[in-house]
């Protein structure tokens, strides 16, 4: 196994925090933690520093001093700066995942696949800056003649918004952190980027920083775009969203973290938006038609759906509805399907803890049977099965009692999923109406079922970021059409997506140009189109001159 140099400091734009003459050389240990291996239990080396508030500070007051020149430069520049990041993480990977597989117990082979989704979704944004029409330039032509008033010249696109802080999440040590799809979004939009690093993986995060320090320096760009904050509490993460120098936030994570620091955003004497992603239960529609065709396959993929990844995803399909009458044959293909399954390792003892406290809590509650039998399921009770992991069981209720209580739609992180048993139709349309916001919803179809499916759709598209057929929620393609996101609680802002390329749009605003000299103008909006990028001139889509 290869060995990385840990320096277990903050990274304030190019200097670690040590280096910085007002700081002092040594950290102060009693700021000091470690990462857990969650496999094993042992505290994994080296120790890391949690920063100081005058840290914090200096992180912010360069992210403010590089948030002009940053704006300023041009889309090629951060496509190449972005394909530098990938390219970077590309020669640093086994280092990566190797330190990522210890510090979360995530397998080998799903942390490669991160790898390259991560490195994948540093590229597709770089397309995007290319590609150009993102800026939605806008253009409205002088009519010095019009009457009764001339009209000015009037053009607008939108700009960045300047400092974000991100928050990376435990769930996904690379795609979903320090240079995860957050991070890719706000240098796309020329925001300078402060990283809050989750404290289980705080190696992955240094090693990943510092493929981003390399690649900023090769581009030739401000140091200050960029910081990576470590902590093993909250307070910095909390003064992060406070900071007056920053003006957004993205989050995932927790209802419970979300919301404090939507709170806190909101609260500051100018408040900056908050865009916290903090899970989901994302129903499945198993229809009548279906269900008793396909039985089997559907209980197979079910299975391996909400059991993928411990069921660490916020796209795990945690709410199944399903006809009373379902043929047997589903629910046995279930029960065999996860009876072999061994209890696996979490990614932090504190989710581990949660999801058993959380299982316990049902089962004593009787709000819900436990239906299934199996091996892995008994596990779950036996003092003999290591800390620190879970093993998958399923539940079930009636739609009534699921109507009737509204625990039952809360998210439970981890190998679980709830059965909710429904006479007909009109019951599962006044359920689709129940729900809240969550992130997906999907519908197990035949052709049978389409005019069921049909009610459905319009009402589940008011409860949803995304719909699926036929398909699992667990696994979202990162991609141009691409929304994840969803009404609250699911997310703070029903408007905005965290994956896909359409994430840029949470760190823009739009800025309006009237009569602006064309030469100073920013390019996108020039009269000759130098970029030759699609605009809306005069309410046409157009490449032409204007
Ligand atoms: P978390 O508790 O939400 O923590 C995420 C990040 O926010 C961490 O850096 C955490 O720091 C920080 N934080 C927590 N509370 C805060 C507060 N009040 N103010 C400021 N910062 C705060 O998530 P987690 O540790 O990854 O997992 C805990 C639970 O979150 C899981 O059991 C699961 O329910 C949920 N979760 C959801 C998703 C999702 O995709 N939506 C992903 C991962 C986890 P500290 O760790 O130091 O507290």
């Amino acid at each position: 196994m290869s060995t990385p140099t840990f320096h277990g400091l903050s990274i304030l734009g190019h200097s670690l925090f040590a280096e910085n003459p007002t700081e002092p050389a040594t950290p102060n240990t009693r700021d000091a933690f470690r990462a857990t291996n969650p496999a094993t239990g042992h505290p994994l080396e080296p120790a890391f520093y949690s920063a100081t508030p005058a840290q914090l500070d200096r992180a912010a007051t360069l992210a403010a001093e590089a948030a002009l020149p940053f704006a300023a430069t041009s889309c090629a520049q951060r496509a190449a700066l972005l394909r530098a990041i990938a390219d970077h993480l590309e020669a640093a990977k086994v280092p990566i995942v190797e330190r990522a597989h210890l510090e979360t117990a995530l397998p080998l082979p799903r942390l490669n696949g991160e790898m390259a989704r991560t490195t994948g979704q540093l590229r597709l944004f770089a397309e995007l800056l290319e590609e150009g029409s993102w800026v939605d330039a806008r253009i409205d032509s002088a009519q010095p003649d019009r009457a009764p008033l001339p009209r000015p010249d009037l053009r607008s696109m939108l700009r960045p918004i300047g400092p974000v802080a991100v928050f990376g999440a435990s769930n996904f040590p690379l795609a979903f952190s320090v240079a995860g799809g957050d991070t890719a979004a706000a240098l796309a939009a020329a925001c300078p980027v402060l990283v809050k690093a989750h404290p289980a993986h705080p190696g992955t995060s240094e090693l990943v920083a510092h493929a981003i320090r390399a690649a900023i320096t090769e581009s030739h760009l401000p140091a200050g775009i960029f910081a990576l904050l470590f902590d093993s509490g909250i307070d910095i993460g909390q003064a992060l969203v406070q900071h007056p120098d920053l003006r957004a936030v993205a989050f995932t994570g927790s209802a419970v973290a979300g919301q404090a620091l939507m709170r806190l955003a909101a609260n500051r004497p100018v408040p900056i938006p908050c865009y916290a992603e903090m899970g989901s239960v994302n129903p499945v529609f198993l229809l009548p038609a279906a269900i008793l065709q396909r039985p089997e396959a559907i209980a197979r993929s079910l299975a391996a759906s909400f059991t993928l990844g411990s069921g660490q995803f916020c796209t795990k399909p945690g709410l199944v509805f399903v006809p009373e009458d379902a043929p047997q044959a589903f629910l046995d293909t279930l029960d065999h399907a996860i009876a072999s399954l061994a209890a696996q390792p979490m990614l932090t003892h504190a989710i581990a803890r949660r999801f058993a406290e959380h299982i316990e809590q049902r089962l004593q509650s009787n709000l819900a049977d436990r239906i299934v039998e199996a091996k892995a399921v008994q596990a779950n009770a036996d003092p003999a099965i290591p800390t620190g992991t879970a093993a998958p069981i399923v539940f079930a209720v009636s739609l009534d009692r699921f109507l009737a209580t509204p625990a039952l739609e809360e998210e439970i992180f981890g190998p679980t999923t709830l059965l909710i048993r429904y006479r007909d139709p009109a019951q599962l349309i006044a359920a689709a109406r129940h729900l809240h916001g969550h992130l997906t919803a999907t519908l197990h179809t035949a052709s049978e079922d389409l005019p069921l499916a049909a009610t459905l759709l319009p009402i589940l598209e008011t409860r949803v970021g995304r719909v699926l057929f036929n398909g699992y929620p667990t696994g979202v393609e990162v991609a141009r059409s691409m929304v994840h996101g969803g009404p609250f609680p699911a997310t703070s802002d029903s408007r905005s997506t965290s994956v896909g390329t359409a994430a840029i749009l949470r760190f823009l605003r739009p800025v309006c140009y009237q009569d602006v000299p064309d030469s100073i103008l920013p390019p996108e909006l020039q009269k000759a189109n130098p970029l030759q990028i699609d605009r809306l001139v005069n309410g046409q889509r157009s490449r032409a001159t204007a």
